[in-house]
Protein backbone atom coordinates (compact mmCIF):
# COMPACT_ATOMS: atom_id res chain seq x y z
CA UNK A 1 0.00 0.00 0.00
CA UNK A 2 1.45 3.17 -1.19
CA UNK A 3 -0.62 6.16 0.79
CA UNK A 4 1.94 9.42 -1.26
CA UNK A 5 0.39 11.83 -3.61
CA UNK A 6 1.39 11.25 -6.95
CA UNK A 7 4.17 12.92 -7.37
CA UNK A 8 3.18 14.03 -11.15
CA UNK A 9 0.52 15.76 -9.35
CA UNK A 10 2.53 18.27 -7.09
CA UNK A 11 2.59 20.67 -9.61
CA UNK A 12 -1.12 20.75 -10.19
CA UNK A 13 -1.50 21.04 -6.42
CA UNK A 14 0.73 23.67 -6.39
CA UNK A 15 -0.55 25.93 -9.52
CA UNK A 16 -4.33 25.13 -7.93
CA UNK A 17 -2.85 26.95 -4.08
CA UNK A 18 -1.32 29.65 -5.74
CA UNK A 19 -4.90 30.27 -8.22
CA UNK A 20 -6.66 30.00 -4.14
CA UNK A 21 -4.10 32.33 -2.55
CA UNK A 22 -3.13 35.43 -5.65
CA UNK A 23 -6.62 35.26 -6.93
CA UNK A 24 -9.38 33.92 -5.02
CA UNK A 25 -8.52 34.75 -1.27
CA UNK A 26 -8.23 38.66 -2.11
CA UNK A 27 -11.81 38.80 -4.20
CA UNK A 28 -13.92 36.45 -1.55
CA UNK A 29 -15.24 38.90 0.50
CA UNK A 30 -15.78 40.98 -2.80
CA UNK A 31 -18.15 38.43 -4.44
CA UNK A 32 -19.49 37.31 -0.85
CA UNK A 33 -21.27 40.69 -0.64
CA UNK A 34 -21.69 41.47 -4.53
CA UNK A 35 -24.14 38.36 -4.83
CA UNK A 36 -25.04 37.55 -8.52
CA UNK A 37 -22.10 39.74 -9.64
CA UNK A 38 -20.35 37.36 -12.26
CA UNK A 39 -17.04 37.30 -10.85
CA UNK A 40 -15.04 38.85 -13.97
CA UNK A 41 -11.64 37.24 -12.49
CA UNK A 42 -12.53 34.33 -13.38
CA UNK A 43 -12.33 34.38 -17.36
CA UNK A 44 -8.79 34.60 -17.23
CA UNK A 45 -8.37 31.45 -14.99
CA UNK A 46 -10.99 29.65 -17.17
CA UNK A 47 -8.64 30.49 -20.13
CA UNK A 48 -5.49 29.73 -18.48
CA UNK A 49 -7.27 26.13 -17.02
CA UNK A 50 -8.35 25.20 -20.51
CA UNK A 51 -4.82 25.86 -21.67
CA UNK A 52 -3.21 23.77 -19.00
CA UNK A 53 -5.72 21.00 -19.94
CA UNK A 54 -5.37 20.55 -23.76
CA UNK A 55 -1.52 20.37 -23.32
CA UNK A 56 -1.80 17.49 -20.43
CA UNK A 57 -0.76 14.23 -21.79
CA UNK A 58 -1.91 12.37 -18.27
CA UNK A 59 -5.53 13.57 -19.30
CA UNK A 60 -6.15 17.09 -17.44
CA UNK A 61 -8.17 18.27 -14.38
CA UNK A 62 -11.49 19.21 -13.85
CA UNK A 63 -15.08 18.63 -14.01
CA UNK A 64 -15.23 17.96 -18.12
CA UNK A 65 -12.75 15.44 -17.36
CA UNK A 66 -14.12 13.23 -15.07
CA UNK A 67 -14.52 10.01 -16.45
CA UNK A 68 -14.98 6.49 -15.20
CA UNK A 69 -11.72 4.38 -16.69
CA UNK A 70 -13.79 1.59 -17.83
CA UNK A 71 -11.57 -0.95 -18.84
CA UNK A 72 -8.39 0.28 -17.26
CA UNK A 73 -6.13 -2.52 -15.02
CA UNK A 74 -8.21 -3.47 -11.93
CA UNK A 75 -5.56 -2.89 -8.67
CA UNK A 76 -3.52 -1.07 -11.35
CA UNK A 77 -2.15 2.29 -9.90
CA UNK A 78 -3.32 4.46 -12.52
CA UNK A 79 -3.77 8.34 -11.23
CA UNK A 80 -5.80 10.04 -13.56
CA UNK A 81 -8.49 12.77 -13.90
CA UNK A 82 -10.24 12.04 -10.93
CA UNK A 83 -7.65 12.48 -8.62
CA UNK A 84 -5.52 15.40 -10.47
CA UNK A 85 -9.59 17.17 -10.08
CA UNK A 86 -9.84 15.70 -6.63
CA UNK A 87 -6.27 17.59 -5.43
CA UNK A 88 -6.86 20.43 -7.73
CA UNK A 89 -10.22 21.51 -6.37
CA UNK A 90 -8.82 21.02 -2.97
CA UNK A 91 -6.61 23.40 -3.13
CA UNK A 92 -8.85 25.87 -4.82
CA UNK A 93 -11.28 25.54 -2.07
CA UNK A 94 -8.82 26.29 0.18
CA UNK A 95 -9.54 29.47 -1.60
CA UNK A 96 -13.09 30.43 -2.04
CA UNK A 97 -16.24 27.13 -2.31
CA UNK A 98 -18.13 29.95 -4.09
CA UNK A 99 -15.26 31.04 -6.86
CA UNK A 100 -14.58 27.74 -7.28
CA UNK A 101 -18.09 26.71 -8.41
CA UNK A 102 -18.33 28.57 -10.74
CA UNK A 103 -15.12 28.81 -13.01
CA UNK A 104 -16.41 28.82 -16.73
CA UNK A 105 -16.16 25.65 -18.40
CA UNK A 106 -16.40 23.39 -15.17
CA UNK A 107 -20.11 22.80 -14.35
CA UNK A 108 -21.75 20.00 -13.25
CA UNK A 109 -23.25 19.60 -16.44
CA UNK A 110 -19.77 19.30 -17.64
CA UNK A 111 -19.24 16.25 -16.02
CA UNK A 112 -22.56 14.82 -16.78
CA UNK A 113 -21.48 14.91 -20.25
CA UNK A 114 -17.83 13.90 -19.90
CA UNK A 115 -19.91 11.03 -17.88
CA UNK A 116 -22.56 9.87 -20.57
CA UNK A 117 -21.95 11.50 -24.04
CA UNK A 118 -21.04 9.51 -27.12
CA UNK A 119 -17.90 10.95 -28.86
CA UNK A 120 -20.12 13.20 -31.47
CA UNK A 121 -22.33 14.49 -28.72
CA UNK A 122 -18.54 15.50 -26.41
CA UNK A 123 -17.03 16.76 -29.71
CA UNK A 124 -20.11 19.08 -30.39
CA UNK A 125 -20.51 20.38 -26.45
CA UNK A 126 -16.14 20.69 -25.51
CA UNK A 127 -15.10 23.97 -25.15
CA UNK A 128 -19.15 24.95 -23.26
CA UNK A 129 -19.96 25.56 -20.19
CA UNK A 130 -23.03 23.04 -18.98
CA UNK A 131 -25.12 23.00 -15.66
CA UNK A 132 -27.32 20.31 -14.32
CA UNK A 133 -30.44 20.80 -13.89
CA UNK A 134 -32.31 17.81 -11.96
CA UNK A 135 -33.96 19.52 -9.11
CA UNK A 136 -37.69 20.63 -9.11
CA UNK A 137 -40.00 21.52 -6.55
CA UNK A 138 -41.26 18.17 -6.06
CA UNK A 139 -38.18 16.08 -6.50
CA UNK A 140 -35.10 17.03 -4.76
CA UNK A 141 -33.74 13.99 -3.00
CA UNK A 142 -35.94 11.48 -4.62
CA UNK A 143 -34.73 12.53 -8.06
CA UNK A 144 -36.73 9.57 -9.57
CA UNK A 145 -39.92 12.08 -8.89
CA UNK A 146 -39.21 14.18 -11.66
CA UNK A 147 -41.96 15.56 -13.49
CA UNK A 148 -40.36 17.81 -16.23
CA UNK A 149 -41.66 15.95 -19.67
CA UNK A 150 -39.54 14.76 -22.59
CA UNK A 151 -42.02 14.21 -25.82
CA UNK A 152 -40.55 13.24 -29.19
CA UNK A 153 -42.12 15.36 -31.76
CA UNK A 154 -39.95 14.51 -35.04
CA UNK A 155 -36.84 15.24 -35.06
CA UNK A 156 -36.69 17.05 -31.63
CA UNK A 157 -38.02 16.52 -27.84
CA UNK A 158 -40.22 18.99 -26.79
CA UNK A 159 -39.58 19.98 -22.83
CA UNK A 160 -41.81 20.91 -20.20
CA UNK A 161 -41.15 21.53 -16.54
CA UNK A 162 -39.56 23.57 -13.82
CA UNK A 163 -36.30 22.99 -12.51
CA UNK A 164 -35.20 24.96 -9.82
CA UNK A 165 -31.44 25.63 -7.42
CA UNK A 166 -29.36 24.85 -10.73
CA UNK A 167 -25.71 26.18 -10.04
CA UNK A 168 -24.43 28.57 -12.42
CA UNK A 169 -28.06 28.28 -14.39
CA UNK A 170 -27.76 31.94 -15.22
CA UNK A 171 -24.01 31.77 -16.56
CA UNK A 172 -23.70 28.23 -18.22
CA UNK A 173 -23.85 28.39 -22.22
CA UNK A 174 -25.91 25.26 -21.96
CA UNK A 175 -28.22 23.23 -19.55
CA UNK A 176 -28.10 19.13 -18.79
CA UNK A 177 -31.58 19.04 -18.28
CA UNK A 178 -33.55 15.39 -16.37
CA UNK A 179 -36.97 14.81 -18.01
CA UNK A 180 -39.01 11.88 -18.65
CA UNK A 181 -39.58 10.26 -21.51
CA UNK A 182 -42.99 8.35 -20.07
CA UNK A 183 -43.71 9.25 -15.99
CA UNK A 184 -45.70 6.22 -15.94
CA UNK A 185 -42.37 4.17 -16.90
CA UNK A 186 -40.55 5.71 -13.50
CA UNK A 187 -36.99 6.48 -13.62
CA UNK A 188 -35.57 3.71 -16.19
CA UNK A 189 -37.30 6.98 -18.65
CA UNK A 190 -35.59 9.57 -17.30
CA UNK A 191 -32.85 10.88 -19.31
CA UNK A 192 -31.05 14.29 -19.51
CA UNK A 193 -31.04 16.44 -22.73
CA UNK A 194 -29.18 19.45 -23.69
CA UNK A 195 -30.68 22.48 -23.83
CA UNK A 196 -28.73 25.85 -25.43
CA UNK A 197 -29.21 28.97 -23.18
CA UNK A 198 -31.41 30.65 -25.50
CA UNK A 199 -33.65 28.04 -27.14
CA UNK A 200 -37.15 29.39 -27.28
CA UNK A 201 -39.53 27.85 -24.44
CA UNK A 202 -36.37 28.16 -21.81
CA UNK A 203 -36.82 30.80 -19.58
CA UNK A 204 -34.55 32.28 -16.45
CA UNK A 205 -37.19 33.09 -13.49
CA UNK A 206 -35.12 33.73 -11.30
CA UNK A 207 -31.58 34.02 -9.05
CA UNK A 208 -31.96 32.94 -5.46
CA UNK A 209 -30.40 34.50 -2.15
CA UNK A 210 -27.98 31.79 -0.24
CA UNK A 211 -26.39 31.73 2.94
CA UNK A 212 -23.12 30.92 1.15
CA UNK A 213 -21.04 30.25 -1.68
CA UNK A 214 -22.70 33.98 -2.86
CA UNK A 215 -20.56 33.79 -6.19
CA UNK A 216 -21.83 31.19 -7.40
CA UNK A 217 -25.15 31.87 -9.09
CA UNK A 218 -28.64 29.71 -8.50
CA UNK A 219 -31.13 29.66 -10.68
CA UNK A 220 -34.72 29.12 -11.42
CA UNK A 221 -35.32 27.96 -15.27
CA UNK A 222 -38.52 27.19 -16.78
CA UNK A 223 -39.15 24.87 -19.74
CA UNK A 224 -42.54 25.52 -21.82
CA UNK A 225 -42.67 23.77 -24.84
CA UNK A 226 -38.84 23.73 -25.23
CA UNK A 227 -37.88 22.06 -28.78
CA UNK A 228 -34.51 20.33 -28.50
CA UNK A 229 -32.80 18.61 -31.31
CA UNK A 230 -33.30 14.63 -31.45
CA UNK A 231 -29.40 14.34 -31.16
CA UNK A 232 -29.18 16.67 -27.80
CA UNK A 233 -29.97 13.53 -26.18
CA UNK A 234 -27.44 12.02 -23.76
CA UNK A 235 -27.22 7.99 -23.57
CA UNK A 236 -29.43 5.44 -25.20
CA UNK A 237 -32.94 6.86 -26.02
CA UNK A 238 -34.41 3.44 -25.08
CA UNK A 239 -36.01 2.93 -22.01
CA UNK A 240 -34.50 -0.02 -20.18
CA UNK A 241 -36.32 -0.90 -17.31
CA UNK A 242 -33.41 -3.08 -16.32
CA UNK A 243 -30.61 -0.14 -16.12
CA UNK A 244 -33.18 1.96 -14.53
CA UNK A 245 -31.27 4.83 -13.37
CA UNK A 246 -27.58 3.14 -14.07
CA UNK A 247 -27.04 5.70 -17.29
CA UNK A 248 -28.09 9.17 -15.60
CA UNK A 249 -26.39 8.28 -12.02
CA UNK A 250 -22.96 7.74 -13.24
CA UNK A 251 -22.09 11.41 -13.18
CA UNK A 252 -22.38 11.23 -9.36
CA UNK A 253 -19.92 8.03 -8.84
CA UNK A 254 -17.46 10.73 -10.60
CA UNK A 255 -19.02 13.94 -8.77
CA UNK A 256 -19.33 13.00 -5.30
CA UNK A 257 -15.97 12.28 -4.66
CA UNK A 258 -15.04 16.11 -5.92
CA UNK A 259 -17.67 17.64 -3.79
CA UNK A 260 -15.88 16.08 -0.99
CA UNK A 261 -12.59 17.06 -2.03
CA UNK A 262 -13.92 21.12 -1.44
CA UNK A 263 -15.15 20.02 1.63
CA UNK A 264 -11.40 19.19 2.40
CA UNK A 265 -10.59 22.51 1.09
CA UNK A 266 -12.85 25.07 3.17
CA UNK A 267 -12.54 22.56 6.41
CA UNK A 268 -8.16 23.16 6.15
CA UNK A 269 -8.60 26.78 5.59
CA UNK A 270 -11.02 26.73 8.64
CA UNK A 271 -8.70 24.91 10.70
CA UNK A 272 -5.46 26.50 9.56
CA UNK A 273 -6.29 30.51 9.97
CA UNK A 274 -7.86 28.74 13.70
CA UNK A 275 -4.72 27.80 14.68
CA UNK A 276 -3.00 30.76 13.71
CA UNK A 277 -5.46 32.89 15.58
CA UNK A 278 -4.89 30.92 18.71
CA UNK A 279 -1.25 30.65 18.75
CA UNK A 280 -1.22 34.58 18.73
CA UNK A 281 -3.48 33.70 22.10
CA UNK A 282 -0.52 31.24 23.38
CA UNK A 283 -2.80 27.80 22.67
CA UNK A 284 -0.24 26.26 20.51
CA UNK A 285 -2.18 22.97 18.74
CA UNK A 286 0.58 21.79 16.80
CA UNK A 287 1.88 18.21 18.35
CA UNK A 288 4.31 20.33 20.46
CA UNK A 289 3.17 19.04 24.00
CA UNK A 290 1.70 15.46 24.99
CA UNK A 291 -1.97 14.83 24.98
CA UNK A 292 -1.98 15.15 28.60
CA UNK A 293 -0.80 18.23 28.77
CA UNK A 294 -2.82 20.07 25.98
CA UNK A 295 -5.45 22.46 26.76
CA UNK A 296 -8.92 21.72 26.01
CA UNK A 297 -8.63 23.63 22.66
CA UNK A 298 -5.68 22.28 21.53
CA UNK A 299 -7.34 18.80 21.93
CA UNK A 300 -10.17 19.68 19.73
CA UNK A 301 -7.79 20.69 16.98
CA UNK A 302 -6.46 17.44 17.34
CA UNK A 303 -9.62 15.49 17.13
CA UNK A 304 -10.60 17.72 13.82
CA UNK A 305 -7.50 16.99 12.05
CA UNK A 306 -8.06 13.60 12.48
CA UNK A 307 -12.21 13.97 10.95
CA UNK A 308 -10.62 15.96 7.92
CA UNK A 309 -7.98 13.26 7.39
CA UNK A 310 -10.22 10.21 7.46
CA UNK A 311 -12.65 12.22 5.07
CA UNK A 312 -9.22 12.64 2.93
CA UNK A 313 -8.48 9.51 3.03
CA UNK A 314 -11.69 8.43 1.81
CA UNK A 315 -11.78 10.89 -1.10
CA UNK A 316 -8.71 10.32 -2.66
CA UNK A 317 -9.73 6.49 -2.11
CA UNK A 318 -13.13 7.18 -4.32
CA UNK A 319 -10.96 9.33 -6.83
CA UNK A 320 -8.72 6.12 -7.17
CA UNK A 321 -11.01 3.63 -7.94
CA UNK A 322 -12.83 5.66 -10.49
CA UNK A 323 -9.17 6.41 -12.32
CA UNK A 324 -8.73 3.02 -12.18
CA UNK A 325 -12.05 1.38 -13.72
CA UNK A 326 -13.29 0.12 -10.23
CA UNK A 327 -16.93 0.55 -8.94
CA UNK A 328 -16.77 3.23 -6.45
CA UNK A 329 -20.62 4.22 -5.79
CA UNK A 330 -20.21 3.02 -1.99
CA UNK A 331 -16.76 5.15 -1.47
CA UNK A 332 -17.90 8.22 -3.56
CA UNK A 333 -20.78 8.10 -1.03
CA UNK A 334 -18.95 7.48 1.77
CA UNK A 335 -16.54 10.08 0.83
CA UNK A 336 -18.76 12.64 0.73
CA UNK A 337 -21.20 11.84 3.65
CA UNK A 338 -17.59 12.25 5.38
CA UNK A 339 -16.11 15.15 4.46
CA UNK A 340 -19.48 17.47 4.33
CA UNK A 341 -20.32 16.36 7.56
CA UNK A 342 -16.64 16.95 8.86
CA UNK A 343 -16.53 20.31 7.19
CA UNK A 344 -19.72 21.73 8.52
CA UNK A 345 -18.60 20.50 12.13
CA UNK A 346 -15.08 21.69 11.97
CA UNK A 347 -15.93 25.23 10.19
CA UNK A 348 -18.55 25.98 12.57
CA UNK A 349 -16.48 25.03 15.56
CA UNK A 350 -13.30 26.87 14.61
CA UNK A 351 -15.85 29.92 14.65
CA UNK A 352 -16.47 28.94 18.46
CA UNK A 353 -12.87 28.96 18.99
CA UNK A 354 -12.26 31.86 18.10
CA UNK A 355 -14.93 33.74 19.46
CA UNK A 356 -15.46 37.27 18.36
CA UNK A 357 -13.09 36.91 15.27
CA UNK A 358 -14.90 34.04 14.50
CA UNK A 359 -18.51 35.37 13.87
CA UNK A 360 -17.37 39.33 12.58
CA UNK A 361 -16.06 40.12 8.90
CA UNK A 362 -12.71 40.59 9.95
CA UNK A 363 -11.88 37.26 9.35
CA UNK A 364 -13.24 34.46 6.43
CA UNK A 365 -14.34 31.76 9.03
CA UNK A 366 -17.54 33.01 9.48
CA UNK A 367 -18.26 32.99 5.44
CA UNK A 368 -16.42 29.63 5.46
CA UNK A 369 -18.81 28.21 8.05
CA UNK A 370 -21.92 29.44 5.62
CA UNK A 371 -20.15 28.27 2.59
CA UNK A 372 -19.53 24.74 3.78
CA UNK A 373 -22.98 23.84 4.45
CA UNK A 374 -24.48 23.26 1.43
CA UNK A 375 -21.83 20.60 0.70
CA UNK A 376 -23.20 18.46 3.30
CA UNK A 377 -26.51 19.28 0.75
CA UNK A 378 -26.27 19.26 -3.02
CA UNK A 379 -25.27 15.82 -4.87
CA UNK A 380 -27.10 14.21 -2.44
CA UNK A 381 -27.64 15.20 1.39
CA UNK A 382 -25.51 13.56 4.36
CA UNK A 383 -29.12 10.81 4.81
CA UNK A 384 -29.04 10.15 1.33
CA UNK A 385 -25.28 9.82 1.60
CA UNK A 386 -26.10 7.28 4.73
CA UNK A 387 -28.83 5.46 2.69
CA UNK A 388 -26.49 4.53 -0.23
CA UNK A 389 -24.13 3.49 1.79
CA UNK A 390 -26.84 0.98 3.50
CA UNK A 391 -28.28 -0.42 0.24
CA UNK A 392 -24.83 -1.02 -0.91
CA UNK A 393 -23.69 -3.01 2.10
CA UNK A 394 -27.03 -4.17 2.59
CA UNK A 395 -27.36 -5.57 -0.69
CA UNK A 396 -30.62 -4.06 -1.08
CA UNK A 397 -32.67 -1.72 -3.98
CA UNK A 398 -33.59 1.25 -3.85
CA UNK A 399 -37.54 -0.05 -3.56
CA UNK A 400 -36.50 -2.24 -0.62
CA UNK A 401 -34.71 0.32 1.56
CA UNK A 402 -36.13 4.14 0.97
C1 LIG B 1 -26.99 26.27 -3.47
C2 LIG B 1 -27.60 25.07 -4.10
C3 LIG B 1 -27.13 24.62 -5.32
C4 LIG B 1 -27.72 23.51 -5.93
N1 LIG B 1 -27.28 23.11 -7.17
C5 LIG B 1 -28.00 22.19 -7.85
C6 LIG B 1 -27.72 21.90 -9.23
O1 LIG B 1 -26.79 22.43 -9.83
N2 LIG B 1 -28.52 21.03 -9.88
C7 LIG B 1 -29.58 20.42 -9.27
O2 LIG B 1 -30.28 19.66 -9.92
N3 LIG B 1 -29.85 20.63 -7.95
C8 LIG B 1 -29.10 21.50 -7.24
N4 LIG B 1 -29.40 21.78 -5.93
C9 LIG B 1 -30.47 21.04 -5.28
C10 LIG B 1 -29.96 20.04 -4.26
O3 LIG B 1 -29.33 18.96 -4.91
C11 LIG B 1 -31.15 19.60 -3.39
O4 LIG B 1 -31.45 20.70 -2.57
C12 LIG B 1 -30.86 18.37 -2.58
O5 LIG B 1 -30.77 17.25 -3.40
C13 LIG B 1 -31.94 18.10 -1.53
O6 LIG B 1 -33.21 18.19 -2.06
P1 LIG B 1 -34.34 19.08 -1.36
O7 LIG B 1 -33.76 20.44 -1.11
O8 LIG B 1 -35.57 19.01 -2.19
O9 LIG B 1 -34.57 18.40 0.05
P2 LIG B 1 -35.50 17.14 0.37
O10 LIG B 1 -35.24 16.05 -0.58
O11 LIG B 1 -36.91 17.61 0.50
O12 LIG B 1 -34.95 16.71 1.79
C14 LIG B 1 -35.28 17.40 2.99
C15 LIG B 1 -34.58 16.67 4.15
O13 LIG B 1 -35.08 15.32 4.24
C16 LIG B 1 -34.00 14.40 4.17
N5 LIG B 1 -34.44 13.19 3.44
C17 LIG B 1 -35.02 13.16 2.21
N6 LIG B 1 -35.25 11.87 1.85
C18 LIG B 1 -34.80 11.10 2.86
C19 LIG B 1 -34.74 9.68 3.08
N7 LIG B 1 -35.19 8.82 2.17
N8 LIG B 1 -34.20 9.23 4.24
C20 LIG B 1 -33.73 10.10 5.17
N9 LIG B 1 -33.76 11.45 5.02
C21 LIG B 1 -34.28 11.94 3.87
C22 LIG B 1 -32.90 15.13 3.43
O14 LIG B 1 -31.63 14.58 3.75
C23 LIG B 1 -33.06 16.55 3.95
O15 LIG B 1 -32.42 16.70 5.17
C24 LIG B 1 -28.78 22.84 -5.29
C25 LIG B 1 -29.26 23.30 -4.04
C26 LIG B 1 -28.69 24.40 -3.47
C27 LIG B 1 -29.25 24.88 -2.14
Amino acid sequence: MQLELPRKLNSLIEQAHLVATEVFRPISRKYDRAEHEYPVELDMLASVMDGMNEGDASGGAGASKLKQERGADKGGVRNGSNMATVLGLTELCWGDVGLALTIPRQGLGNAAIAAVANEEQSQRFKGRWAAMAITEPGAGSDSANIRTSARLDGDHYVLNGEKIFITAGGRADIVVVWASLDPARGRSAIKSFVVEKGTPGMQLVRLDHKLGIRASDTATILFTDCRVPKENLLGSPEIDSKQGFGGVMQTFDNTRPVVAAMALGVGRASLERTRELLRQRGILGGYERALFGSTAAEAELYRMDAELEAARLLTIKAAWMADNGIPNSKEASMAKAKAGRAANFITLRCLQLCAASGVTEIELLEKWARDSKILDIFEGTQQIQLLIVARQLLGKSSAELR
